[in-house]
């Protein structure tokens, strides 16, 4: 059973140390989020499943970590500073700004009576600042509102260096920035987020053949991960949603508390980008194929999903409430590859003939899994907290540790206890998790 409301959510995530709201000592800056001790490695492990499938798992694509200040060129190029932009409509009684294709009539979103709209006018997205030490003098630039524009001025740096041609992809993971005049959901839609972007260089013919690839391919990511097949769908843009250079857009979606919403958009961005960016530098951006004799600029497909907004789905869709022993208890049945803590070492009382053994084989564990230690509490509140937080395994030293060199090994989702001996413990939680 997914999370009923966001809520649920919210407050877990609030309560264990997942998400909190940012600057909240000083009242909390709007729709900012700071990621806590288990939301951090959480964060952290969907990136990395990603990077995984995308990069690790594949011959033919790379990573790169580019720059988030650019200059004002590189958008020029792109079309961001003119065409990345909402429209947006003020509100001349309440005096709230909106978006004018989030308000489904002319009433107003908060509610309120006679509130009127002006006309609507575009909003540029992107936040802009000034580089150099003398105010008021600095170069402008701006923080990238995507990463994919790192992949295209890095398109030769890459071919030259990386010996990949065409069909390949460069790969980047890292934060965006979009002054979005309608933050909200939780972490769906903030100004400051993370992106998981792969720009896939083809060869002009085979675009639409790697589109539906890449459609499938990710669907599946998601699937694999541990989110039901029905709570996603991948939506194809109607023609009037599509941006002038796409040859087609589909996004995956998920359902969330409040309906259908994107994860991830994949494109068929034809040869838009290196083209402008070949035309505004002046340098060539195409490659040369020796076989064909031909020289061409490769087409791409681009699948750009946002690595916060995959948590919050990764969180709803695990979310689930059970009675154990009579007892309701709250668990998180995230796959192991995303759950924060893999393993939590429980030793069965905090007396000290435990403690050494316990720290033992937390250490052991610890080499290879991100691993928690906790002796505090009872220890059916300890596995309800673990529940809570989605680690897959307990493994509880009692007193009988001492004398069977064995521990018991207890499963999040079944509650189901095994006992193993600690020689072999390290190989046991390496089969049950997988990795
Ligand atoms: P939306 O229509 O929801 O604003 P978008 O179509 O503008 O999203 P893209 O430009 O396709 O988004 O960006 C790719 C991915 O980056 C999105 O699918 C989403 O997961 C993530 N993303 C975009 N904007 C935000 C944001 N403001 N906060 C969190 N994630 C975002």
């Amino acid at each position: 059973m997914p999370a009923k409301d966001l809520d649920q959510i919210v407050n877990l995530c609030k309560r264990r140390g997942f998400v909190f709201p940012s600057a909240e000592i000083y009242g909390g800056f709007r729709s900012s989020y700071d990621y806590g001790p288990l939301g951090s490695l959480m964060l952290r492990n969907v990136k990395e499943a990603w990077v995984r499938t995308m990069v690790q798992q594949r011959d033919d694509t790379v990573l790169i970590d580019a720059a988030i200040l650019g200059p004002p060129q590189i958008f020029e190029a792109s079309g961001h500073l003119e065409n990345f932009s909402d429209p947006l409509v003020d509100c001349t009684v309440c005096k709230r700004r909106f978006r004018e294709d989030h308000i489904e009539t002319r009433d107003c979103p908060q509610g309120m009576k006679g509130c009127a709209f002006t006309e609507s006018r575009a909003f540029n997205l992107m936040f802009k600042t000034t580089a150099g030490p003398v105010e008021g003098s600095g170069a402008d630039v701006y923080l990238r509102p995507e990463t994919a524009q790192g992949m295209f001025l890095n398109f030769s740096n890459v071919l030259q260096t990386s010996r990949k041609r065409p069909p390949f992809g460069i790969a980047q993971v890292g934060k965006s920035f979009r002054n979005e005049i309608t933050p909200g959901n939780f972490i769906f839609r903030t100004r400051e987020f993370e992106q998981m972007e792969m720009e896939f260089f083809v060869p002009p013919a085979d675009g639409p053949k790697w589109y539906e690839y890449w459609c499938k391919a990710r669907l599946e990511w998601y699937i694999e991960l541990g989110i039901p097949a029905e709570m996603l769908r991948i939506r194809a843009h109607d023609a009037d949603e599509l941006s002038h250079y796409s040859a087609g857009t589909s996004d995956v979606e998920f359902l969330f508390p409040w309906g259908w919403g994107e994860l991830e958009g994949i494109a068929q961005r034809t040869d838009f980008d290196l083209t402008q960016h070949s035309n505004a530098s002046g340098q060539k951006l195409d490659f040369f194929d020796q076989a064909t004799n031909e020289r061409y600029i490769p087409y791409v497909v681009e699948p750009a999903a946002g690595a916060n907004r995959t948590m919050a789905a990764f969180l709803l869709a695990a979310y689930d409430e059970d009675i154990v022993n009579d007892e309701p208890r709250t668990v998180l049945r995230l796959h192991p590859r995303l759950a924060p803590y893999k393993v939590a070492v429980l030793p069965l009382s905090k007396k000290d003939t435990l403690t050494p053994l316990a720290r033992e084989i937390y250490g052991t564990l610890a080499q290879r899994y991100m691993c928690d230690y906790d002796e505090t509490q009872a220890i059916g509140r300890r596995y309800r907290r673990q529940d809570e937080i989605g680690t897959p395994l307990c493994v509880t030293v009692d007193f009988d540790s001492l004398e069977d060199n064995a521990v018991t090994i207890r499963h999040r989702d079944s509650t189901e206890q095994v006992r193993v001996p600690i020689s072999s413990l390290l190989s046991e939680v390496t089969s049950i998790l997988g990795f």
